[in-house]
């Protein structure tokens, strides 16, 4: 499975110049080039940007109706050239193309009707929770059963269920800011790692806020030790 970050930002990041170092587009994710997750604003100039070809998505599926993650003429230019935008609720489960999909309740406040993916292609299998806070016990119980729901007949390369997680880190190391109660902060992902590591093998933290965070460079390098891999725009991860 390959998984291009077109964008890694949270919100907040509107407004500010391109040109500013270590800009992050708005939260968006192409999966093996086929299947968008969130058709936001910022696709088709983060796709110009790191020579990202949209021309073979084929299915568009969206988290939630926040303005970083959906727009309605982002989903307009991509049906017209082919694509299919399927619109997935809590618990539905769809096969597109090569993908089979399951939706999950995400745990985001201001978006109640937010949902997390379970994705798995052939023996690969991704759990994609961006927008939202700690993982709902739903969830968890679904990355725990991630084969039989999403890759049914396969064995995990390194043994465990989910073979890559992306969660949550808008709040970053800011103490105090009641934004946890829907998104995550560095010790929340720390605490959720360390719980779900017999389950899922890689971890990473993408929808950064621009005001809450380091640059880009130091929150890495803080990040790697502790086992995750920090999301930029234009990070292509394969596993
Ligand atoms: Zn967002
Ligand atoms: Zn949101």
């Amino acid at each position: 499975m390959t998984v291009q970050f077109l964008g890694t930002g949270a919100a907040d990041w509107k407004g500010v110049p391109e040109s500013f170092p270590g800009y992050r587009y708005f939260s968006s994710a192409l999966i093996d080039g086929t299947l968008l997750i969130d058709p936001g604003p910022d696709v088709f100039i983060s796709a110009a940007r790191y020579g990202v070809d949209l021309s073979g998505i084929r299915f568009i599926i969206n988290t939630h109706s926040h303005k970083d993650h959906y727009s309605a003429a982002t989903v307009e230019k991509l049906t017209a050239a082919g694509a299919v935008f399927i619109p997935l609720k809590e618990g539905e489960f769809a096969s597109l193309g090569n993908h089979r999909i399951l939706a999950l309740k995400g745990n985001h406040g201001t978006c109640p009707d937010c949902v997390h993916f379970l994705i798995g292609s052939g023996d690969k299998v991704l759990y994609y929770a961006l927008d939202g806070a700690w993982l709902l016990y739903e969830e968890v119980e679904a990355i725990k059963n991630a084969r039989a729901l999403v890759a049914p007949g396969t064995v995990p390369t390194a043994g465990k269920p989910v073979d890559m997680i992306v969660l949550d880190a808008t709040i970053g190391d800011v103490p105090g800011d009641y934004r946890i109660f829907e998104h995550n902060n560095l010790n929340m992902v720390r605490e959720i790692r360390q719980t779900l590591l017999p389950h899922v093998d890689r971890f990473v933290i993408s929808h950064m806020a621009l005001t809450l965070h380091k640059p880009h460079d130091e929150l890495s390098k803080m990040m790697e030790p502790k086992g995750f891999t920090t999301a930029y725009d234009g990070l292509t991860l394969d596993f």
